[in-house]
């Protein structure tokens, strides 16, 4: 196996996540009843949803699709497709940390959500009993038994939902660089190159062409996540992949230590205890990949933690701050794409878990390994198909 990467491992998307490995994370982006929320999170610019202006005509095909996915049909078919794509995950990364000789980058200890008011909760209800009709057990939790849970958040919140199957890695982007040196140990080869393409003989493959020279193979996987269309169009698949920004900001040596990941449900976004500090996550951005990133969209990050974490100082040394902005690939349909491409059997694709990547890599990458040997996939792929927006 051949890996093929400009940038080393684990420098993209994969770097800067929240590092939540929960299967329960099966509720599309496009939920019914969404969209009379959009209005207001667009307008407000530091809010959990923003569109650049100048790239919203590019990405108004994406949008529209969006949109069209939420019905309540097609969202219960979405998240059972990502049930069975994140389900295994804890277990399965678990097993893979622990044979690359990374075990301590992984835990099992559960996620929990937090709401500031009552009518947030009952406005996810469609989302929470999405997730019970899929097998995942949750605990809630009142303003009390969330204190006494977690004492070090705010009394504001009323209400907890504690999803204990749940797991998380406190370093994403050393869990991926740890992987990859285990395979490149059992004979993996990694060629620092960026990809352009892949030449064909008919239907054989007979390259990867990079801005380095051409890399022979007989099967090839595009893996490049939010940059992955340019190689499904030349190959004849029409993928609507786009990017979701988002951004995060870490503190290091903080006055807190969350006991577990922790998504402020309303604020859309994540807290989690990394090994290089407390990491503020989330925030999505339509705004293409090559706009500059808007940086207060992550400061904003630490004015909301602040309300959830109360003993979080209310200055900062810069030194102690770190922020990042990376490039969730996503589909409208919250669905990644995987499966052969429409121009060879050889080439197949594993790209788009947009909010998920972490959680759906291990499930993907089995998968792909099945197809590559010619055996049955372990998921059915038909919701997963590159051809299902033509
Ligand atoms: C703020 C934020 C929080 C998130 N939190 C979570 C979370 O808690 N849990 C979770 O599961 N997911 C989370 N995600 C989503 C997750 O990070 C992504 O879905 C995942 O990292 C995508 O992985 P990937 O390998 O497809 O893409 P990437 O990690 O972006 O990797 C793509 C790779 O392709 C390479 N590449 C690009 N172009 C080429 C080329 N031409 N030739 C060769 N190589 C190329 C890049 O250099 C890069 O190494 C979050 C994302 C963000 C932004």
């Amino acid at each position: 196996m051949t890996i093929i990467d400009p940038k080393p491992p684990g420098e993209g998307a994969s770097f800067g996540n929240a590092g939540c490995l929960n299967g329960s994370s099966i509720v599309p982006m496009s939920m019914p009843g969404m969209l009379k929320n959009v209005p207001g999170w667009m307008f407000d610019p530091m809010g959990p949803l923003s569109v650049r202006w100048s790239y919203l005509p590019k990405i108004a095909p994406w949008l529209v699709r969006f949109v069209q996915s939420g019905t309540p049909a097609k969202v219960t078919a979405q998240a059972q497709a990502l049930r069975a794509l994140l389900g295994p995950t804890v277990a399965t990364m678990t097993d893979l940390a622990r044979e690359a000789g990374a075990g301590d980058l992984v835990r099992h200890d559960g996620h929990i959500y937090v709401y500031r008011s009552e009518e947030g909760f009952q406005k996810d209800q469609a989302g929470w009993s999405l997730r019970r009709e899929n097998g995942v057990r949750l605990e809630y939790l009142d303003r009390d038994e969330l204190r006494d849970f977690d004492p070090v958040l705010s009394p504001r919140f009323v209400r907890g939902v504690l999803i204990p199957e749940n797991g998380h890695t406190t370093n994403p982007s050393k869990l991926v660089k740890s992987l990859v040196e285990h395979a490149l140990r059992n004979g993996a080869t990694l060629i620092a190159a960026s990809a352009t393409g892949v030449a064909l003989d008919g239907a054989t493959v007979r390259a990867v062409q990079t801005d380095r020279g051409d890399v022979p193979a007989e099967s090839v996987v595009i893996a490049a996540g939010a940059h992955s269309k340019p190689f499904a169009d030349r190959l004849g698949d029409r993928v609507l992949l786009d990017t979701e920004r988002g951004y995060h900001l870490m503190i290091a040596d903080p006055e807190v230590r969350p006991k577990l990941p922790t998504t402020e449900a309303e604020g859309k976004f994540v807290v989690t205890m990394m090994e290089g500090g407390l990491r503020l996550a989330g925030t999505v951005e339509l705004g293409g990949l090559d706009l500059p990133p808007d940086w207060r969209r992550a400061r904003v990050l630490l004015d909301h933690a602040r309300q959830l974490l109360p003993a979080l100082s209310s200055s900062y040394d810069e030194k102690r701050l770190s922020q990042w902005m990376g490039f969730r690939p996503s589909l409208p349909d919250s669905l990644p794409v995987i499966g052969r491409s429409a121009a060879t059997p050889d080439v197949l694709y594993g790209f788009g878990h947009g909010h998920v990547g972490m959680t759906g890599a291990p499930m993907t990458a089995r998968v792909l390994a099945e197809l590559v040997s010619g055996e049955t996939p372990a998921l059915d792929l038909k919701p997963f198909s590159p051809r299902r927006f033509m």
